[in-house]
């Protein structure tokens, strides 16, 4: 009963779940709320890789909008990754877990680069490894970003946390009161039915490499561990049909 269902997960955090309520910017409250999550999973034997977000610093699509060149307004979003993946590392050290940041853009001063043999290394060691800077192209996510460090790593589920949102609706539960919760759901559908759970890049990826996804709510403590233990909370996206 206590043996985690999974041995290895990536954990994807959007740049919102580090900025709790305020939208932007990080928070320390919520950044060592979820430090303390992940110490807990990794407490129970589980390897974790997290690929952080930068939305909550920059997003390129809206630096564009702005005029930016859209490759570089994509690069600045990239660096803003960077930024939060650094906040989680002094989080989680501070808890006493060792972490390891890797990034796809060399920045060698401050973290290593993104290989990905070493990632593997440290995750059995128990490290919690942190992708940062993206896949290190501009026109992509960090949600791309997570599918594809999934299959790179061999990770058996992606955690996908979400803010205040408890899985996948048929429609913004905030606009239209007859939104009703997935329990499953497969890629197809999602790109079929234009859902927003992440971009058709990263769905796409998902699918081809049978990678499934859980999407859950990160505000509620504990449920990381939840979902680890095999729990049905918030929206299984099967990997297969
Ligand atoms: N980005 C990119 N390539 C990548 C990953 C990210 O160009 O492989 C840029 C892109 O501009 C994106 C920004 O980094 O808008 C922040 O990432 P994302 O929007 O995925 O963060 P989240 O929505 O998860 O906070």
């Amino acid at each position: 009963m206590n043996t985690p269902k999974y041995r290895r997960v990536v954990l994807k955090l959007s740049g919102e779940a580090l900025a709790g309520d305020r939208g932007y910017g990080i928070s320390s409250d919520v950044i060592g709320s979820l430090a303390s999550q992940i110490k807990e999973i990794t407490e129970l034997g589980v390897q974790v890789a997290v690929v952080v977000g930068g939305g909550n610093i920059w997003r390129g699509i809206q630096g564009s909008s702005r005029g930016i060149d859209r490759a570089t307004a994509d690069y600045m979003g990239m660096l803003a990754t960077v930024m939060n993946s650094l906040a989680l590392q002094d989080a989680l050290e501070r808890m006493d877990v060792p972490t390891r940041v890797q990034t796809s853009i060399e920045m060698r001063q401050i973290a290593e680069p993104y290989i990905r043999r070493r990632a593997i290394r440290h995750l059995e060691k128990g490290r919690v490894v942190i992708f940062a800077a993206g896949n290190g192209n501009p026109f992509f996510s960090t949600d791309t970003t997570a599918a594809l460090r999934a299959a790179e790593i061999e990770a058996e589920v992606i955690l996908m946390a979400k803010n205040n949102v408890d899985g996948v609706y048929t429609a913004d539960p905030g606009k239209d009161p007859t939104a009703s919760k997935y329990e499953t759901l497969t890629y197809l559908e999602i790109l079929n039915k234009g859902l927003k759970v992440m971009d058709s890049t990263a769905s796409s990826l998902c699918m081809d490499n049978n990678i499934p996804l859980i999407v859950f709510n990160i505000s509620e403590p504990g449920n990381i561990r939840r979902v680890i233990m095999g729990e049905h909370i918030g929206t299984l996206v099967k990997g297969s049909m």
